[in-house]
């Protein structure tokens, strides 16, 4: 595979932003689809045994090069869901593999896709406090990596931040920034007491523990 630095266009990996919405915003901005082995690279970084991982990791290192350790940074959230044994195997709606949720007002203003709507439990956005959205309202086809279109649009071509989400329950906004203050707990470096105090958080909510 290509390493990125021989790429013409370079985007920089945005704060909170996904690995996986990172790879499709690099490939997106040099007019390519995401290729077969990168996107199954990242999908191992996410649900693959830690021998999987391990060969995902030096896949998407021969990508990133020198710039593996941002990569690192984006994907520390995934290995701190695990080390907390909430890993996305535990998620009451299990989504099929490589499908994500968006929140399309985020998409129109920042045009990444959050970290954050990859956590489990995350059902909503905390800025705007809206549902995520799961599936395309206008063909009604889940969103997947292999199948979205360039430009943040659906398979059908109507892009994503074309829609409207129905205001989140209470519960959705409160849980989703919970989540937010622990991923940012971890990938910010906070004190270690802070890291601990959330960590006590999860383990002794049995909702979250899964
Ligand atoms: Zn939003
Ligand atoms: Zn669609």
């Amino acid at each position: 595979m290509t390493p990125f630095a021989r790429y013409p266009v370079r985007p920089v990996v945005q704060p909170g932003e996904s690995l996986a919405g990172y790879l499709y915003r690099f490939y997106n901005d040099n007019h390519h689809k995401v290729p077969a082995p990168a996107l199954a690279a990242a999908m191992q970084m996410y649900q693959g045994s830690e021998a999987k991982q391990a060969t995902a990791n030096s896949i998407l290192s021969v990508l990133f090069g020198k710039v593996a350790h941002r990569m690192h940074a984006t994907g520390r959230h995934i290995n701190y869901c695990q080390a907390q044994r909430v890993t996305f195997s535990h998620h009451p709606h299990p989504k099929p593999e490589a499908a994500t949720q968006f929140c399309p007002a985020c998409i129109e203003e920042r045009q990444i896709h959050k970290a954050l709507w990859e956590l489990p439990f995350v059902e909503a956005c905390p800025v705007h406090e809206t549902a995520l959205l799961e599936s395309c309202p206008t063909c009604d086809r889940p969103y997947t990596w292999s199948s979205l279109n360039h430009d943040w649009a659906c398979r059908c071509e109507i892009p994503i931040s074309e829609h409207t989400c129905p205001r989140a329950s209470r519960k959705q906004v409160q849980l989703a920034r919970f989540m937010a203050r622990v991923d940012s707990a971890w990938s910010t470096g906070e004190r270690q007491s802070d890291r601990r105090f959330l960590a006590g958080q999860f383990t002794r909510c049995p909702r979250l523990a899964g």
